[in-house]
């Protein structure tokens, strides 16, 4: 199969894109590097710096590429920027998205998996979250994502387009060969904040809100690895037949507190990790956790990394070996 991958350079991306060969397929990368690094794109797929909003490079791809599928991660992830910039993710989450659809109309492209989120359902009525719960975004950043489910949703019939949204939890850890992991500016995730102390390269965590309704008051999220999420796309793209639509969320299933989350690491990476408690950040929501079972059900995908430990350990090889994140010259 013949895939192209937009945002490919970026951290979820990157992952998949690799899932994608080692399971047998020809890949494309399409990522204006705004946020991707060129070093973190395997030297087997073909790398395309672009813009999605350039319509005339995306009709010479296609044309030339013939492509039977698209994986869709570009895209803005910052929520607290979103607040702040509204249209800027409109723009680029919403607006290139439809960009995108419409050339695969023209080029008659009718497989598509979409990198979506959990931040779909905003506070959620009740814990693990299920696919059909109300989705009631709560930050221009998801709503922005649930428009571009509503435009899958809308616009496939009108080419027999058939497409999968992974609404996905926390994504963590690195690749297990070390070769990839995640590299953000600026850096606002929990895992590689945590570890940047551990290296040496900060003072202390900052702990965002300890007044939360949790086991310990602090917020609790499913961290799911990065290499789980890769492979929840190839299992994806298997599965997706022209003309269907499918909606699955990606987690473990299993909660785990911020404290929680620097204990362990503590344990993993031997260092006291200071940290100092701070007030509530904006848009954030006591607890997010999957109910994997539709995915799990239907596309015969469980998380290999079940264990945060793990995930951790993962994500302190890629940082103690890149502490500086990744050298741009491809690698
Ligand atoms: N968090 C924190 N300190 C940090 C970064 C994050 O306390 O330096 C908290 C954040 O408030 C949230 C959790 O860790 O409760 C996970 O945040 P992250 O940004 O990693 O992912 P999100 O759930 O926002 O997508």
């Amino acid at each position: 199969m013949k895939v192209l991958v937009t945002g490919g350079a970026g951290y979820v991306g990157s992952h998949s894109v690799r899932a994608l060969l080692a399971s047998g397929s020809e890949v494309v990368v399409l990522d204006n590097l705004s946020a991707g690094h060129t070093a973190a794109v395997s030297r087997d797929a073909t790398l395309v710096r672009g813009d999605l909003s350039d319509a005339s490079l995306l009709d010479d791809l296609f044309e030339k590429q013939r492509f039977d599928a698209v994986m869709h991660f570009a895209a803005f992830i910052e929520v607290g920027e979103s607040v702040v910039d509204p249209l800027k993710f409109y723009d680029n989450n919403v607006g290139n998205s439809v960009r995108l659809l419409a050339a695969m109309q023209r080029h008659s492209v009718k497989r598509f998996v979409f990198s979506s989120t959990c931040a779909v359902y905003g506070v959620p009525e009740r814990m693990p979250i299920t696919e059909d719960m109300p989705r009631r975004p709560a930050s221009p950043y998801a709503r922005a994502k649930l428009a571009v489910e509503w435009a899958l949703a809308d616009s496939a019939p009108a080419w027999g387009l058939g497409f999968v949204a992974l609404r996905y939890f926390n994504a963590a850890g690195a690749a297990a060969d070390g070769s990839i992991g995640e590299d953000h500016d600026p850096e606002t995730h929990l895992i590689p904040n945590v570890l940047k102390v551990a290296l040496g390269q900060r003072e202390h965590v900052r702990i965002f809100g300890t007044d939360y309704e949790t086991r310990d008051g602090t917020c609790v999220r499913d961290y799911v690895h990065v290499e789980d999420l890769a492979s929840a796309h190839v299992r994806a793209l298997d599965v997706v037949e022209p003309g269907e639509t499918r909606w699955y969320n990606a987690g473990t299933g299993q909660g785990a507190t911020v404290r929680e989350v620097v204990d362990v690491s503590r344990s993993v990476t031997g260092h006291a990790i200071p940290l100092i408690e701070e007030g509530r950040r904006a848009g954030d929501v006591p607890v997010l956790c999957a109910d994997s079972t539709k995915i799990k059900k239907e596309l015969d995908w469980s998380p290999k990394y079940d264990k945060l430990h793990d995930i951790v350990a993962s994500a302190w090889q890629w940082h103690q070996t890149h502490p500086n994140g990744f050298d741009n010259r491809r690698e």
